[in-house]
């Protein structure tokens, strides 16, 4: 290795420059910097990216790219196991250091593992750093030495530690490494769907990369973070901040976002909360590896799932006749995001009125959310299927019509999506069916043509639901 070898900056979930750790320690190394992204479809297994992450991600990386040339840098993509291109990388580039930030899913850990045994074997020095979280998984402990089960206490024990992250400051100087490497186009990964092109609607949605992350904290700070407390839980309107796809690939940090708020600005602690369950997320997946594909409760083992293909079919194209469940996924294929109340109602539904497992919901989301992220998907699903730590208890089971006249009183939601019910008065929107005959016929409903009749009774499957717990 020659005194210019250059230190190899791994881009994964972490696709910024500001408050960067891998990319300032590569850029304080005085060593020349090397960038590379590498597409791994072959290490997550079943967790491989999805197909809305991966229109992201297209997105993601051209903003990185052109940031990266801004400063005079070129960003190397390459596609197959990490394991092999990594080092086949370091090597050719003739790097004397590689730096990646942390990420927390089995896989990558058991991976990243590897990679230092391997490329440390070859003179080449490998550092890791937290970019992704507030505190490191194993930092924040319970009185026993134990990682917390319950997010209360987990949160304030954060919170009292003093020692959550903060944003370290963008390196002063940049020196980028003159290479030739060869790189894949980026088109020739083929990440937006093409034939048909179901995410063209998101399009108008969504602003991908580091300057869209900085756009949108900008203008949930100034519009809506005082009334979030309230808002947040409102279908029908924009109460929250859509960070969550920029934070699940790193264009914003955790610690950034902490650190532009006012901690007793109204609506903050419940904000900054709602960042703390990201991180219990974590360290429940970094310490319970199996969240993704187990039952956190094992009890749950034994949980008499149906097999219902035309209830889960239904499900996905909502069309299952309660509206604002019907709403939330078609909110989903339409934005690629759904609104966090709306998740919780359409995962209840799907678990307890359907009976139909978790985990095909966990999958669905995960191939259809552009903010797919294994620690908060699976621990959400195991939270409202009870099966998870501090899960809602699994008999609290939610009406989609209560939940749909509460959380959307004036039918805003449900109208937005389902424009076939637009004309409903408040009253009967969300439960069509109990609206007398004349009144639909003058709205334009009719019911199992232009909007289905419901998939399956409301008390009916309550009732199901509890006798399905009762065995377990
Ligand atoms: P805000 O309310 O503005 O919250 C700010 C940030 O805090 C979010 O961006 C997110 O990073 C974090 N956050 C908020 N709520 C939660 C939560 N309950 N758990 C963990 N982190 C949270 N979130 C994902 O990021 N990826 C997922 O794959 C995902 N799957 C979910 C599946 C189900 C069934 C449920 C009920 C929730 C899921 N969530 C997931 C959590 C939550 O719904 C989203 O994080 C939130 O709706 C994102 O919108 P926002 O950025 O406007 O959130």
């Amino acid at each position: 290795m020659t005194a210019d070898a250059p230190a190899l900056v791994w881009f994964r979930q972490d696709l910024r420059l500001a408050d960067n750790p891998a990319f300032a320690a590569a850029a304080a190394s005085k060593r020349p910097i090397a960038c590379c992204y590498i597409l791994d479809d072959e290490t997550p297994g079943p967790w491989r990216l999805g197909g809305a992450s991966r229109w992201w991600l297209h997105h993601s990386l051209t903003a990185l790219t052109a940031s990266l040339e801004k400063h005079g840098g070129r960003l190397i993509l390459r596609r197959g196991a990490a394991a092999q291109v990594l080092p086949q990388l370091a090597a050719e580039l003739g790097a004397s250091a590689v730096y990646w930030n942390r990420c927390y899913e089995p896989y990558a850990v058991a991976r990243d593992k590897a990679l230092k045994e391997k490329l440390g074997a070859a003179g080449v020095e490998v550092k890791s750093f937290n970019g992704a979280l507030l505190h490191e998984p194993w930092e924040i402990k319970n009185k026993t030495g134990e990682p917390f089960k319950v997010f209360t206490p987990f949160w304030r024990a954060c919170v009292a530690s003093g020692a959550a992250r903060t944003p370290i400051a963008a390196p002063k100087r940049l020196e980028f490494a003159a290479t030739a490497s060869p790189s894949d186009a980026l088109e020739s990964w083929a990440l937006r769907p093409s034939k048909p092109n179901w995410a063209k609607s998101f399009e108008t949605e969504w602003r991908p990369g580091e300057d869209g992350a900085r756009a949108a904290l900008k203008a949930f700070l100034g519009k809506q973070l005082a009334d979030y407390s309230e808002a947040r839980n409102q279908l029908g309107v924009y109460g929250t901040s859509r960070l969550s796809p920029h934070l699940h690939f790193g264009e914003i940090s955790p610690a950034q976002i902490a650190a532009s708020i006012d901690p007793d600005a109204p609506g903050a602690g419940k904000f900054l909360s709602e960042i703390g369950w990201r991180e219990f997320s974590h360290q429940l997946l970094f310490h319970w590896p199996n969240l993704p594909e187990r039952n956190w409760k094992d009890q749950f083992d034994a949980f008499p799932w149906r097999d219902d293909e035309a209830g889960f079919r239904a499900w996905t194209r909502g069309e299952t006749g309660y509206p604002v469940v019907d709403a939330a996924m078609r909110e989903l294929w339409v934005t690629g995001y759904m609104h966090n109340r709306a998740r919780m109602i359409a995962a209840s539904f799907l678990i307890k009125h359907l009976l139909i497992d978790w985990r095909r919901g966990e999958a669905w989301f995960w191939d259809t959310l552009l903010d797919a992220d294994l620690a908060n998907n699976a621990a959400s699903w195991q939270w409202v299927a009870g099966s998870g730590a501090d899960a809602s208890p699994y008999f609290r089971i939610f009406n989609p019509i209560t939940q749909g006249q509460r959380y959307d009183a004036d039918g805003a939601y449900v109208r937005r999506w389902l424009p076939d019910l637009a004309k409903l008065p408040n009253e009967y929107i969300h439960a069509p069916w109990t609206a007398p005959t004349d009144l639909l016929r003058t709205c334009g409903v009719k019911l199992g043509e232009t909007y289905p009749h419901p998939i399956v009774d409301h008390a009916e499957a309550r009732a199901g639901a509890l006798a399905a717990f009762a065995t377990i």
